[in-house]
């Protein structure tokens, strides 16, 4: 049975990461590899240690460590419960005792679902990787404790990466939780729409009472808001109340705030208070995990090779996994066949349009690009930022992202130590860039055989 609503596992997980990362290998090996999470109630975590020894140590030692970091990552006080388990005990008696004494007595009603809510973006269904987890940890910590983790908070990253399911799970975690709260869910268009029908019908009071007297706003998608100056205007003043008010703000973005042309500054200086975290596009591994998580979810079946072809070849986003995802499973029910290799290969040939390169390093790229554009491999790394070198550098980084499995952060590193962010602005300005410029496309194909030509020599 499950033993609450709320699993405070993920801040635990993350708390022993980051005192790995604090403390002496042998030190961690000693006293965290024998530690069982158990479970969570209320504000604490039960948590399963071999013996009375080892218990007073580690309280002695780690605990109000333990605790602090628990506190960063939650928001709120959570306690650590030691739990002595003889492992003969353990497998005797499966529900150990430390459950059995924890666990709630009923399980909590569910709530109707939210109406501006779509249930099935919720946590659970959520598969965490390096690229989302901070994300995911702070939207949880949120969901359980609204107005006071991290408000506001923004959630920024491109297309399909989950931002729009980590902001419901938000809104559907603290709906079931805290029963009384107003939360509202609203892209920023319909926000604007509102608004303007508001001011036509002469009914902006009621707007502004309804958007500032709720307890949680969810706006998704503001980078739709640049160049919208009353409606700016008036989510600034909505701000205003709802953080006077302690009342929880979440926001959700296709890019950072400070690339957000066309926004007041008052209201960017307010979109940057607080939190601001980034989604990634998920690695090979979480890729795997992600799509396996679907398809179980679909209940069907598809080969392992199948799921490893998809995702060494999809590489955009969570979306585009789905749509190929989707794709075979339909072709699978017109033709009532498996679906094969062969079959997923053939099929999926135009989602896969972009080939990844083996064996490609990023010097070679860095090289073919510098000779191309006629500056050097060392201003490419360098810090020079006219336009005549970043530009240049921002192909080179794109190609980069494009045909290898490098992340962000290991471009970055090779582009004179920049950051991921850095990256991820260059591949996005390429990508804009090509859709203005009709030139950019061709050339980069171009320096993509150059590229695979001299690899192969
Ligand atoms: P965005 O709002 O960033 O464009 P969405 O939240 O709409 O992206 O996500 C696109 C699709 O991918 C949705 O169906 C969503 O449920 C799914 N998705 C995104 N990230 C994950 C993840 N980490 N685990 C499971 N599903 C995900
Ligand atoms: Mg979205």
């Amino acid at each position: 049975m499950k033993s609450s609503t709320w699993d405070y596992r993920v801040f635990w997980e993350e708390t022993l990461k980051q005192i790995q990362a604090d403390i002496n290998k042998q030190e961690f090996l000693m006293w965290f590899t024998n530690m069982e999470y158990l479970s969570s109630r209320d504000s604490h975590v039960v948590v399963g240690v071999p013996s009375t020894f080892y218990k007073d140590q580690v309280r002695q030692r780690f605990l109000s460590t333990i605790e602090e970091k628990l506190y960063d990552l939650s928001g709120q006080n959570i306690s650590v419960l030691f739990k002595i388990q003889k492992k003969e005990a353990k497998e005797n008696h499966p529900g150990t005792k430390a459950e059995e004494e924890l666990a709630p007595t009923k399980v909590k009603k569910k709530r109707k679902a939210h109406s501006q809510l779509n249930t099935e973006y919720n946590f659970s269904r959520f598969v965490r990787g390096e690229n989302n987890d901070f994300a995911y940890m702070a939207s949880y910590a949120i969901a359980k404790n609204p107005g006071k983790a991290y408000n506001p908070c923004l959630i920024y990253g491109g297309v399909g990466l989950g931002k729009t399911h980590l902001l419901q799970a938000i809104g559907n975690a603290a709906h079931q939780e805290h029963a009384d709260s107003k939360i509202v869910y609203v892209t920023a268009e319909t926000f604007t729409n509102d608004f303007i029908l508001a001011i036509k019908e002469n009914t902006s009071h009621r707007f502004k009472n309804r958007y500032r007297s709720v307890d949680m706003l969810l706006i998704d998608d503001v980078h739709f808001l640049p160049g919208k100056v009353e409606t700016q205007e008036e989510l600034f003043h909505t701000f205003n109340a709802l953080y006077d008010g302690n009342k929880q703000m979440v926001f959700t973005s296709d890019r950072p705030v400070s690339e957000l042309k066309r926004l007041s500054d008052r209201l960017r200086n307010r979109f940057e208070r607080g939190l601001n975290v980034d989604l990634q596009p998920p690695n090979y591994e979480t890729r795997i995990a992600i799509l396996t998580k679907k398809i179980e979810e679909k209940k069907i079946a598809l080969p392992e090779d199948v799921v490893e072809l998809i995702c060494r070849n999809i590489k955009t986003n969570v979306r585009d996994l789905e749509k190929a995802l989707t794709k075979l499973i339909a072709y699978a029910e017109l033709v009532n066949r498996n679906i094969t290799l062969d079959t997923a290969e053939r099929q999926l040939k135009d989602f896969f349009s972009h080939h990844v390169y083996k064996n490609i390093s990023i010097d070679l790229i860095q090289k073919v690009v510098s000779e191309y554009f006629g500056v050097s491999q060392t201003e490419l790394k360098g810090k020079k930022r006219s336009k005549a070198i970043a530009f240049p550098r921002q192909v080179a980084m794109y190609i980069v992202r494009d045909i290898t499995e490098y992340s962000t952060t290991e471009v970055g590193l090779e582009f004179g130590g920049r950051d991921h962010t850095t990256v991820m602005h260059a591949c996005q300005r390429v990508e804009d860039r090509m859709k203005t410029d009709s030139s950019l496309q061709p050339t980069i194909q171009y320096l993509n055989r150059m590229i695979r030509e001299f690899r192969n020599e």
